[in-house]
């Protein structure tokens, strides 16, 4: 019988560093689904040619102003916010920009590699030339693919694929999609990362807003550890040393140094010398402190800061929960104060005006209270209105005239609307 004998399995060489590339492939590869679902799934979207503002589910109108008003004060104070206490986190992990970027480094070495090795006979001249053709054929559609989701945050996407199927370069909206797209190409082809520091206004904010308590990637090294060894240069994206500066304007602070060095000088037994700290202090985030000093509220400014971000979130939340999916406004017609008919009834003239801010057909049904044998007579006939529409109608408060009495008689018009609010009251 024969004997199956196991091979020894290999002891796991765990290589220290890595950490923080883990984490940030990981939330860029979420925020990357979310720039993609976020537009496409009506989400979020300032929607320029109809005017519409969809936030979460709710079709907002760029006129209401509230609410419009309320999510760019909280967009503001989060941006803000994330800036002072964060520092640069948006860049070294949401950035859009960022990520496709880096995606376009990492196409393009990969390209490089599969062309040196399918044509090593090949002249060095010959192979940079397919290596680059190969390159722009894959970046063209993908800029066309980002584009796409990008102009999707102010076009409707459905709109927006019509456009790109009949190749329009002729309107206005296809000439700005093919700059865009055009500008895109050039950007993920010639600039990328170079865009951070020469081009992006938020780059130079987040440098304004920062302070002593701000995140930063700082070099600290007390007991003279660090071997020299470059590799945390070699690792930057963005072609800097950290160790000469913890504020230089090119410094994302995406940690890819601080998973260099704590990859090398872990093999020697030591620590990184390089690691995320607030301010210049040097103070390690790592650092045993109180949970709220840990996720970096370390002063007044910030608690002040997030405390006004809550009450504007609040506001928004309360804005949109008690919002009306028909904006519904009832105002006397002052052209006729009144009429009286041949058969002795007294007519009053009123106006509405009903706006769909809702994604169904809504329908609105008028009656009077507060006033004896008093109806509600149409003049025009329009009582549902399609998502989007807006209806101007006038209609007639008729009473018998044995029903008033002399003076001013005082009446409530109740409209019910569905979906909305039911026994909504003009007086
Ligand atoms: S990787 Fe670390 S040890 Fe090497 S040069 Fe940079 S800071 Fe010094
Ligand atoms: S210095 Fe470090 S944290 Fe800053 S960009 Fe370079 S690798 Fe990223």
């Amino acid at each position: 019988m024969p004997i199956q004998v196991q091979k020894p399995k290999k002891p796991r060489i765990i290589i220290p560093g890595t950490h923080y590339h883990r984490v940030r492939k990981t939330v860029q590869m979420i925020c990357f689904c979310i720039f993609v679902t976020l537009p496409l799934f009506d989400i979020m979207r300032i929607d320029l040619p109809r005017q519409r503002f969809y936030f979460f589910g709710a079709e907002l109108w760029i006129s209401e102003f509230s609410i419009v008003f309320l999510t760019l004060m909280f967009l503001w104070i989060l941006i803000a916010a994330m800036a002072m206490i964060y520092g640069r986190f948006w860049c070294g992990y949401l950035c859009p920009q960022m990520i496709f970027s880096e995606t376009a480094n990492n196409l393009e070495k990969a390209i490089i590699r599969f062309v040196n090795k399918r044509l090593p006979n090949a002249g060095p001249q010959l192979r940079r030339v397919i290596a680059a053709i190969l390159f722009g054929l894959v970046l063209l559609p993908a800029s066309i693919f980002v584009t796409f989701v990008f102009v999707s945050y102010f076009v409707q996407p459905i709109d927006l694929f019509h456009r790109l199927l009949s190749l329009d370069i002729r309107t206005a909206g296809g000439i700005v999609g093919a700059s865009v797209t055009l500008v895109t190409f050039l950007d993920f082809a010639l600039l990328r990362q170079r865009f951070c520091t020469a081009i992006c206004p938020y780059g130079y904010l987040q440098n304004m807003l920062k302070d002593k308590h701000t995140l930063l990637v700082h070099f600290h090294d007390p007991n003279e550890e660090c071997i020299k060894c470059n590799k945390c240069v070699r690792a930057c994206p963005m072609g800097i040393d950290i160790r000469k500066s913890s504020h230089q304007l090119e410094c994302t602070h995406c940690a890819e140094c601080i998973d260099a060095c704590s990859g090398i000088l872990g093999k020697l037994g030591t620590h990184t010398v390089i690691q995320y700290a607030w301010g210049d202090s040097g103070s390690n985030t790592q650092a045993p402190a109180n949970w709220f000093r840990r996720i970096g509220l370390r002063d007044g400014k910030r608690v002040a800061v997030l405390a006004l971000l809550l009450v504007y979130a609040t506001g928004l939340s309360i804005a949109i929960s008690v919002r009306q999916p028909v904006l519904l406004r009832i105002m006397p017609d002052r052209i006729t104060l009144y009429s009286v008919a041949a058969d002795g009834k007294v007519h009053n003239r009123f106006r509405m005006l009903a706006s769909n801010r809702g994604r169904i057909p809504a329908s609105i049904s008028l009656s009077v209270a507060g006033l004896k044998d008093a109806t509600v007579e149409e003049i025009e006939e329009h009582r549902t209105l399609e998502p989007g529409e807006t209806i101007q109608q006038h209609f007639d408060v008729v009473a018998p005239a044995s029903s008033l009495h002399g003076g001013i008689n005082r009446m409530r018009i109740l409209a019910d609307v569905t979906p909305g609010k039911t026994g909504q009251q003009f007086s």
